[in-house]
């Protein structure tokens, strides 16, 4: 057995004993269980798989962590809490940070005892991202942050945010007036008002930063030189995301079909049940074929690659068939709260579907992704 082959044998073998939880559709109630889960996860030594054991990962390559995402949806375990740090923030501060910032940051956003959330966008600023006007001035040891983001997930929960913000008003272009700032969420000037979302959940926020202190050491990279460093992670939000949220998908849909014994065989025998499923399940097939190639990028670790946006096209429009065909393979019992009639788990696909319509929208929308395929791979005119 290949080595990899024994390291998921291993994983399964521990999931199987490990005491899954069951994640609860209430977003309080679900952030504790999945922080818990975060921890036994992180204590048992399957956390930051492929990241440096000195940033306290565990050294491995980013297969075994792939691997173990699969074991993970196999298993209907769900993904630990963090996961804007572990895949999105950490791996910029693991590739940008000074050695005393890596020591201070990455064991506890491994081990969800601080959760992470990405402030970026701006009520008038999310695709056109370095238009962004969060100011950020030097005042001796510290910056003076002020400013509103907008739509930061996990922002009423978060310990500690990846803020982008202007630092030299007068640079041109204007990504070059732009710094990436580690700040503390509980820093006094800071206010959070959550956002309900049409799932039901309130898991964004507008975050407002009224003259707040930040350490002058808490500046990832170099003053205004944060626009590269956001290119990172923007990079990491499309490959590293996509491929744990591939297996999910692929799960997802296999649950669904499985559950199309509870449906009445009138309804399963509907031509447009079986349509659905199918284009889902090519979409998938596709997806798979696209993050074959993901896997070897990251791997190498050759840094953010324009094709990560073909990565993030393919999911959304996988995610989108994917919940779409299971919406119309539960038909009206959708309406249904938690538990439908026929012993289908409705709220949970009701609340997937909805969650979906955000695949197209966060990290960078369908639209700007074309844009970057049409001028960076393809060498079209900027439009
Ligand atoms: C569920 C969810 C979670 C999110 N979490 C976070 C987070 O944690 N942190 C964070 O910083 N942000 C987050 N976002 C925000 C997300 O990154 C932005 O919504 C996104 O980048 C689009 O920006 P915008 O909403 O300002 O839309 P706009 O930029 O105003 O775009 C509006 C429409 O115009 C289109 N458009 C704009 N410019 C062009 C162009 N040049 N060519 C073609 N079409 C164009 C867009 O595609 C879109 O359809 C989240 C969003 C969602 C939905």
């Amino acid at each position: 057995m290949s080595e990899i082959e024994q390291f998921r044998s291993r994983a399964r073998k521990w999931l199987a004993e490990a005491g899954i939880p069951g994640v609860p559709l209430d977003l309080e109630e679900r952030f504790a269980v999945l922080r818990d889960w975060q921890r036994t996860l992180f204590d048992a030594g399957w956390m930051g798989l492929s990241w440096p054991c000195e940033a306290g990962g565990q050294g491995l390559s980013p297969r075994h962590q792939f691997v173990f995402a699969e074991e993970l949806a196999r298993a209907h375990a769900p993904a630990p809490i963090g996961l804007i740090g572990l895949d999105v923030v950490g791996p910029s501060i693991n590739a940008f940070g000074t050695p005393e910032q890596r020591a201070r940051f990455l064991p506890p956003l491994l081990s969800g005892e601080e959760i992470w959330c990405q402030g970026f966008s701006e009520p008038g600023s999310g695709s056109d991202l370095a238009s962004l006007r969060t100011r950020a001035v030097r005042d001796g040891e510290d910056y003076v942050v002020d400013g509103q983001k907008v739509w930061t997930s996990w922002g009423a929960y978060a310990d500690w945010c990846a803020l982008l913000c202007r630092t030299d008003p007068a640079a041109a272009p204007k990504h070059a007036g732009i710094s990436y700032l580690l700040v503390d969420m509980t820093s006094p000037g800071i206010t959070v008002r959550p956002i309900v979302q049409m799932t039901g959940d309130p898991e964004f926020c507008e975050v407002f930063f009224d003259g707040v202190r930040v350490p002058a050491a808490n500046l990832l990279g170099e003053e205004n030189g944060g626009w590269r460093i956001a290119l990172d992670t923007l990079s990491r939000e499309r490959g590293n995301y996509t491929m744990r949220r591939r297996v999910e998908i692929e799960w997802m849909l296999a649950d669904a079909v499985a559950q199309l014994r509870a449906i009445p065989e009138s309804r399963r025998a509907d031509p447009r049940v079986a349509e659905e499923i199918g284009k889902a399940d090519l979409a998938l097939r596709v997806l798979e074929a696209q993050t074959r190639r993901t896997l070897d990028r990251l791997t190498a670790d050759t840094g953010a690659d324009p094709l990560d946006s073909i990565d993030k096209l393919v999911l959304n429009d996988t995610e989108q068939a994917v919940c779409a065909a299971i919406a119309e393979l539960l038909g009206p019992f959708r309406v249904a709260p938690g538990t439908s009639p026929l012993g289908l788990d409705a709220g949970r696909w009701v609340h997937d579907h909805y969650y979906s319509r955000a695949a197209s929208i966060y990290g960078g929308t369908a639209q700007i992704q074309r844009n970057i395929v049409a001028e960076r791979l393809l060498g079209l005119p900027r439009g």
